[in-house]
């Protein structure tokens, strides 16, 4: 049966929207709320036929911002009346160790999605506020939560428990849950479209945007992934540390008299490229200062990349072999001296890319006579997102 199906991905002061047309997987309009809290919000939505709108008004909270989203869906003739909205997905962060799939979203997953705030403090209060926003304005459609976690709930043990007194970790759940999980599922899903299952079996996905992860794909199933217990581990990103030595936090902790509050700040937010580069959290800035000649600046990159290949040789182990390796998200579909930094040095894995290609930005950047295939593709969690909640609400 045809459907209209929602995909919404909240955070804290946005709400970004795309409208499925189900089965068929045809997007009718997509747009995204930002700045929500302020008086200078800005709302900007493209409909299929490519027209474009964009305006700036106040928008005081997820609220106000769900009801400017139903309004477009009106106004643009998307819709004629919201009952047409059978069903909305929601990203929600961290599924814990209770939600290995995605779920419909009834009173008792809201507060667990709550509950689970604790170890996603930045982003499950946001994505939350963008469920109580809908159940409010279309009581009548059917919620439901996908996780980032969920995608990686796959992995065995030996891949997700961290080295801590074992009280410690059956009392907090401490383990390794990974993020990202729309986005590499996607890109599987991409990968087995393109060259089949059997190609596929060997798929390691680099996730570079803001955030970054890597996750090891092993016949369609995550095996491993570099973010943690929290998205602050694995790969250096724009701001956040990645992996670091953990002596360090209380090493720094004396000498500077920092709280622990401080030392997550300083990991989330000062962190990564940003600061070991100190011009910037986007690439296009620092490959621009390295270019004038910024010591620093090249430092920050060589680290950049240097993490991502000691994670691609890790995870050539967890599968056993590699057969394709995708780049994706800001970084990843965009940045050929990235793309060709991460892999200069990784010919002893058959990875060699054509830089002709590379810089095209083609879909397949191997070289011919490359074992690996190494290709670029755009993500599209929304996407995923849209397929699971028809899969859900059936
Ligand atoms: P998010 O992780 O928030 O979803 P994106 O995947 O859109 O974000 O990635 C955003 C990042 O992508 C920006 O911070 C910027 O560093 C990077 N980026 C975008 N375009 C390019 C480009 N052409 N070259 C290098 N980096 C880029």
């Amino acid at each position: 049966m045809v459907e209209k199906i929602l995909a919404i991905n909240a955070g804290s002061s946005s709400l970004k929207f795309k409208l499925y047309l189900m089965p068929d997987e045809q997007v009718m309009i997509h747009g995204m709320v930002d700045r929500i809290g302020h008086s200078d919000a800005v709302f900007t939505y493209q409909t299929e036929d490519g027209a474009k709108h964009d305006t700036t008004e106040s928008v005081k909270d997820h609220t106000e911002a769900t009801e400017l989203v139903i309004k477009a869906l009106n106004e643009s003739g998307v819709i004629k009346d919201k009952s047409e909205i059978v069903g909305i997905g929601h990203r929600v962060s961290h599924g814990g160790n209770y939600y290995t799939q995605s779920v419909e979203i009834n009173d008792d997953v809201a507060k667990r999605i709550s509950e689970l705030s604790v170890l996603s403090p930045l982003h499950n209060p946001a994505n939350l506020l963008g469920i109580e926003a809908f159940e409010k304005l279309l009581p009548e459609a059917r919620e439901v939560a996908v996780f980032d976690t969920s995608f990686h709930s796959t992995m065995p043990p030996k891949a997700y428990t961290y080295a801590l007194p074992y009280k410690y970790i059956e009392k907090y759940h401490i383990r390794r849950y990974g993020f990202h999980g729309q986005s590499h599922q996607y890109i599987y899903s991409v990968v087995a479209d393109r060259f089949g299952e059997q190609e596929a079996d060997k798929l390691i996905s680099c996730h570079l945007g803001n955030g970054c992860s890597i996750c090891a794909i092993k016949d369609g199933k995550s095996v491993n992934t570099s973010m943690g217990f929290t998205p602050l581990a694995g790969l250096v990103m724009g701001t956040r540390s990645g992996d670091i030595d953990p002596e360090i936090l209380p090493f720094l902790e004396e000498k500077e008299h920092l709280d622990s509050e401080d030392i997550r700040s300083m990991l989330n937010h000062e962190s990564g490229v940003l600061g070991i580069s100190g011009v910037s959290n986007d690439i296009r800035d620092v490959l621009k200062a390295e270019a004038d000649g910024n010591k620093r600046a090249k430092l920050a990159l060589d680290v950049y990349a240097h993490q991502i290949q000691q994670f691609i040789g890790a995870y050539t182990t967890d599968l056993g072999g590699l057969k394709v390796l995708a780049f994706t998200a800001g970084v990843g579909e965009h940045s050929a001296p990235i793309r060709a930094r991460v892999c200069q040095g990784l010919e002893y894995l058959g990875i060699k890319i054509d830089e002709a290609k590379n810089q095209a930005n083609d879909i397949e950047i191997q070289a011919s006579d490359s074992k690996v295939k190494v290709v670029v593709i755009p993500t599209d969690e929304e996407l995923i997102i849209a397929r699971e909640t028809a899969k859900v609400i059936g």
